[in-house]
């Protein structure tokens, strides 16, 4: 039977005292380390909880590893001989094969890294990417893209990626991706957390490799803005009482990620905040390809219709609802109330 991997933590004590063990390798390519910071701010487990009481052995981690120069050579080539086993290789940033396919723009332990990833992801037991430029490519893979990046089974929304359309690990999963810029810390380690105690496979992953329990609702979901949403009232940048959907694209109401039910810091989100959802985990992310006046800012047909209406919805069923809610007036009360 299929679970949701909460329920793991509705166990966690009784997971704390059982014992299990994941070597995990974490490599970055063309990365900026945001994943890598938002790990380590991980608060439920903690980074040294995952080691301590969760069994996760870090064979190197770029940031926090102690091994330089040849000692890591010497770990890759352990672990590609088999004298190490890797179970989880954890990569994060894009996949650099630039300049023309040689990979050479990104080398890494004396080759390019994608001849490591090629030979290390075949002898991986499960290959988590983590963050956008692992997954899809994100914003090194915006046309013209010059460092050929992609991400490791998907470009943008097309699967294949680096690895290739009917790559699966020893473990015998594809790639599973945790999309974000960055990811939510509580969506790594509770993946790895599922890894490591052997209850991965009862993690229900959607079509863009996506595990569900993160993935399934949208940002907007718990947002704080909903009923202005409804009821069509502009907001904008930090001022409360409108929803921000309408002028400043916010991406919320076709964006598949738990923000706004799992909050950033157990504090808030950038809707709660009243910052505009930017769709950081959608396969689209950067949406218009960071087109010049694209970002934080609504795209509209003939100046008024959105081009994008919520997942789900026809536009003319949409565009109908709004036109009806824009001149009902309870959107001056709530404008009122909400100041
Ligand atoms: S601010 Fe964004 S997420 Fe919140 S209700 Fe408006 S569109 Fe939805
Ligand atoms: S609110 Fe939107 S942009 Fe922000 S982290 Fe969540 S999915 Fe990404």
């Amino acid at each position: 039977m299929k679970i949701e991997i909460f329920l793991l933590f509705s166990n966690l004590n009784l997971i704390k005292t059982q014992h299990f063990m994941a070597n995990v390798l974490w490599l970055q390519g063309g990365a900026c380390s945001g994943n890598t910071m938002s790990f380590l701010n991980a608060e439920e487990p903690t980074v040294v909880e995952l080691i301590t009481d969760f069994g996760l052995n870090i064979l190197w981690h770029p940031t926090t590893g102690l091994q330089i120069g040849d000692q890591v050579q010497d770990l890759l080539k352990d672990i590609l001989a088999g004298k190490v086993q890797m179970d989880i290789l954890v990569y994060e940033g894009s996949l650099i094969k630039g300049p023309n396919n040689t990979g050479t723009m990104n080398y890494f332990a004396d080759r390019p890294m994608m001849d490591w990833i090629k030979e290390l992801s075949k002898v991986a037991g499960y290959v988590v990417a983590i963050g956008d430029c692992a997954t899809w490519g994100g914003i090194p893979a915006v046309a013209p893209n010059p460092s050929e990046s992609t991400g490791l089974q998907f470009h943008k929304k097309n699967k294949g990626g680096f690895l290739g359309h009917d790559y699966v690990s020893k473990g015998g999963l594809p790639v599973i991706n945790i999309p974000g810029c960055p990811a939510h810390p509580d969506w790594i380690t509770q993946i790895l957390v599922a890894i490591s105690v052997g209850r991965i496979g009862d993690v229900l992953i959607d079509e863009f490799h996506r595990p569900k329990t993160f993935f399934t609702d949208f940002v907007q979901d718990g947002c704080t803005n909903v009923t202005n949403f409804a009821q069509k009232v502009d907001g904008n940048f930090g001022k409360r009482g409108g929803c921000l959907f309408y002028e400043v694209g916010c991406r919320g109401p076709m964006t598949r990620a738990s923000c706004n039910n799992i909050l950033w810091n157990r504090q808030s989100s950038k809707t709660r905040s009243n910052h505009p959802c930017l769709g950081c985990t959608e396969p689209g992310f950067p949406h218009n390809d960071l087109m010049k006046g694209s970002v934080f800012k609504t795209m509209k047909h003939l100046g008024v219709f959105p081009k994008e209406v919520p997942t789900g919805r026809t536009k003319l069923a949409y565009y109908m609802e709004a036109g009806f809610q824009k001149v009902m007036p309870t959107n001056k009360r709530v404008t009122e109330t909400s100041k």
